[in-house]
């Protein structure tokens, strides 16, 4: 059982995939084989266990992280990005940001 926890979700798809594709090629060719049907069940199986395990851990990770997603969102939304306004008295050139021109110290806002 400990070996198993390191097998990673994409594989168990890759392989679910390869079995159930090759099975339903073998059964097509087999016309109807019963014995084929229960490898593409089983390669579904499998492929469905690694999907399963994929959104797990993403539910998983997301009930962890969501606190610190949330604070991370905040902190990023208050940064608009600067705009280029013009002085009325020299027309310097001078981000929204600021209060003052840099060239002659009027108050913009
Ligand atoms: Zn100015």
């Amino acid at each position: 059982m400990k070996g198993r926890k390191g097998i990673p979700p994409w594989l168990l798809i890759m392989l679910g995939g390869i079995i159930a594709t090759y099975a339903s090629f073998i059964n097509g060719r087999m016309d109807g084989s019963a014995s084929m049907k229960v490898f593409i069940y089983v390669g579904l199986a499998i492929g469905v266990f690694g999907l399963g395990k994929i959104v797990f851990k993403w539910w998983k990770e997301k009930g962890k992280n969501s606190e610190e997603k949330v604070a991370e969102k905040l902190a990023g939304l208050p940064e608009k990005a600067p705009r280029i306004v013009f002085c009325s008295k020299c027309g310097a050139k001078n981000y929204n940001t600021s209060h003052f021109c840099h060239m002659c110290g009027l108050k913009l806002k």
